[in-house]
């Protein structure tokens, strides 16, 4: 039994199916998952056009006359509701090419082993005698400030876009927040950004983050740094967001992009005995199993890293493992391994040990960075900017991690994302022969 049909509860569902469990999935939205259809994919969506618009600047310098482009709203707005849609046939017909039995409802627990599915069509009870519990998460909206959909937004409000705002206040300088920001620069907004810290994007490369912020600062956007949002009111046409060192900055719409929350309201989790952890999210062994034997949790609503590819792989596992299908040779989860993009101008991507990290915990590294300018892929594109990082064990030569700022980083992390899961060395990345000319050079350059 699944509940939830996002990345996390279709991957526990196929594989379970594909050896040879006989699989229920309860949804209670949409079959492909309300985080990823209605947030993660509208939202890349939304910034590959917006990519697209600014990209004409980088043609004016490979010998193409600049033309202005305008942004169509309707046909932006068919174009997502188009992936959305795509998206949810073929993650539907997956599922039922597998024999997955699809219940559109709410589930809750009565039991340990018994589910209630509450749809318009009325109230049935299930049984199973194994649960994944893969009900995601939605936009945390904190205490001080009421969404209203329409100039006070969070992100799902954002897609698809009915007007683009004229001018934005972004709250949440994370992934998201840069991503938005982004987003509504490259759709021609005026956009401030309120950083609680230093520097946006916390936790992450220092170097990268600081490329962002001089990108970011190239295009005009305001960065209130040091600034914590406490309240946002409407004020006619106009929201007025105020910090709490005492300044305010008026836009015609404002974004809270400070993260999420888990979805665990209404599936009585106490009538199955399943606990919480301390930040409300349910908690699980390296098995993805949660303190009763019978029930696992996968995706958001586990609290680890809150990625589409980190559910799917949680799924993947939790059926394996359900289905006894567990080897000695196969690896336990390590969230430590997990690549991630931020898709902003430039991309940033990382996987692995991050050098901050391996500075605080006193370890040992070698460091190698390169930029893409040294590359001649780069410069035939005409996009210089960004560098390739290496993180490697000095003495042994294993990729530890590495970060990646520039075009393409997200594809490009792949072969670091490898090398580290792989334990590959250095010089397996330098032995490889990559073409020429490729973006990827820079991380043979790095390698060398
Ligand atoms: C703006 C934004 C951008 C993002 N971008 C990226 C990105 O670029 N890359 C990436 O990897 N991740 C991204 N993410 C994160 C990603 O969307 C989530 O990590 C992923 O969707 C989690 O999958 P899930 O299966 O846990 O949850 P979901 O995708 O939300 O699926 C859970 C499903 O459970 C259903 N459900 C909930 N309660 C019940 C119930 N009681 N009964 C029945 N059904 C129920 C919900 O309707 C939902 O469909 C982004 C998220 C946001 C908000």
């Amino acid at each position: 039994m699944i509940i939830g049909g996002g990345p996390g509860g279709n991957a526990a569902a196929t594989w379970a199916a594909r050896l040879g469990a006989e699989v229920t999935m309860i949804e209670r939205e949409i079959v492909g998952g309300a985080a990823h259809l209605l947030d993660c994919i509208p939202s890349k969506a939304m910034i590959a056009t917006g990519g697209a618009m600014s990209a004409t600047k980088r043609f004016a310098g490979m010998g193409i006359e600049q033309h202005d482009v305008e942004i169509d709203v309707d046909s932006l707005a068919d174009r997502i509701g188009g992936i959305v849609a795509r998206m949810q046939h073929n993650t539907t017909q997956l599922l039922q090419s597998q024999g997955v039995h699809i219940v559109m409802g709410e589930a809750s627990f009565a039991g340990p082993n018994e589910v209630v599915v509450r749809s318009s069509s009325g109230e049935t009870r299930v049984q199973g005698d194994t649960f994944v519990v893969a009900t995601g998460s939605r936009p945390r909206i904190p205490t001080w400030v009421t969404p209203d959909g329409e100039r006070i937004l969070t992100t799902r409000d954002c897609y698809p876009p009915r007007v683009f705002p004229r001018s934005i206040v972004v709250v949440g300088s994370g992934v998201t927040g840069v991503e938005f920001v982004h987003m509504f620069s490259s759709f021609g907004a005026e956009v401030t950004l309120v950083v609680s810290r230093q520097q946006v994007l916390p936790g992450k490369d220092a170097e990268a983050a600081a490329a962002l912020e001089d990108r970011f600062l190239d295009r005009g956007i305001r960065l209130l740094k040091g600034a914590r949002a406490q309240s946002i009111v409407r004020e006619g046409d106009e929201v007025v967001v105020s910090c709490d060192d005492g300044r305010t900055v008026r836009a015609t719409h404002a974004v809270l992009a400070i993260g999420s929350e888990p979805n665990v309201e209404g599936l009585d989790l106490d009538a199955a005995g399943v606990v919480l952890d301390s930040r409300g999210y349910v908690a699980i062994d390296e098995h993805c199993r949660t303190n009763v034997a019978h029930i696992y949790a996968a995706g958001d609503v586990s609290g680890k890293l809150p990625l589409s590819s980190v559910a799917s792989m949680q799924g993947r596992k939790i059926a394996e493992h359900a289905m006894g299908q567990v080897r000695s040779d196969m690896r336990v989860l390590d969230y430590d391994k997990a690549a991630s993009a931020i898709f902003t101008q430039p991309e940033i991507a990382d996987v692995g040990l991050a050098e901050a990290e391996a500075f605080s915990s006193g370890r040992k590294i070698r460091v190698t960075k390169v930029p893409f300018s040294s590359t001649a892929k780069a410069l035939i594109h005409n996009d210089p900017h960004g560098f390739v990082k290496l993180i490697s064990d000095p003495n042994t030569g294993v990729v530890l991690g590495g970060t990646i700022v520039g075009r393409h980083a997200g594809e490009l992390i792949s072969v670091v994302a490898l090398a580290v899961t792989a334990h590959l060395k250095v010089a397996d990345i330098l032995e490889s022969l990559l073409v020429h000319p490729s973006l990827a050079e820079a991380l043979t350059e790095a390698a060398e």
